[in-house]
């Protein structure tokens, strides 16, 4: 490994309850109601026919056409967030991907909130310099458990993160070439443009389902994304 995890003064979990954000929507959403391929032939085609430029109408019509707030349970202007956001995301997916592939170094963050424990249960270590949890792997079916246990079998490092702002302070302590991070799509796009900024090739895998805890995103997704 060319650069090593800072692994000094490792805390109790239960002290970074300070570090913990409120989720960026207001809205909560389920996207397991949608077929999974829906977002990515999506952003294909947007790529395909240059319609970047029209993309505000041309997603909402998409929205309307295929009834996603009504799918979603949500409001027509919080459905149209997502699939923009979500667009947004496979785009800049598309747009990485060949940096990526070749990328050496990678790391992948995951977000706190898809342990399956919140408090005193979950046995991972928190890492106060790098602002982040290790999973300790006390629980099979904890997502968080199955990001880390994926990801390190592909040589990933993997950090679980309290917030999106842990990652500038992460890329200061931590060399790599390549960063794939899971959350929601507007905390993804957030995260891109860190990431960008740093000159790193990025892939963002959305949660299908948000919220405050015990959050989801798609195992095969996230393997696909880790290859
Ligand atoms: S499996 Fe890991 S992240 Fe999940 S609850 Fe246990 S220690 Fe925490």
């Amino acid at each position: 490994m060319i650069w090593k995890r800072i692994a000094t003064n490792r805390n109790s979990f239960n002290t970074t309850h300070r570090y913990y954000e409120s989720m960026p929507y207001s809205f909560t959403y389920d996207l397991t109601k949608l077929p999974r391929e829906f977002f990515k032939d999506l952003a294909k085609l947007v790529d395909k026919r240059n319609l970047h430029r029209k993309l505000s109408g041309f997603l909402e019509l998409s929205v309307r056409k295929f009834g996603v707030d009504k799918l979603l349970g949500i409001q027509l202007e919080d459905a149209i967030s997502i699939v923009e956001d979500l667009v947004d995301l496979q785009i800049k997916n598309l747009v990485h991907e060949e940096d990526y592939k070749k990328a050496k170094v990678k790391i992948l963050f995951v977000p706190h909130c898809c342990r399956k424990y919140m408090d005193w249960r979950c046995k991972a270590e928190f890492d106060p310099d790098l602002s982040s949890f290790f999973c300790n792997h006390c629980s099979p079916d904890c997502f968080a458990n199955h990001a880390t246990e994926l990801a390190e079998a592909s040589g990933y490092t993997v950090f679980i993160l309290p917030g999106g702002s842990c990652i500038k302070k992460i890329f200061e302590l931590i060399k790599c070439d390549a960063v794939s991070g899971i959350a929601c799509p507007e905390e993804i796009k957030l995260g891109i443009s860190v990431a960008e900024s740093q000159g790193l090739a990025v892939r963002g895998i959305p949660l299908t389902k948000n919220g405050c805890a015990v959050v989801t995103f798609n195992l095969e997704s996230l393997k696909e994304a880790l290859t």
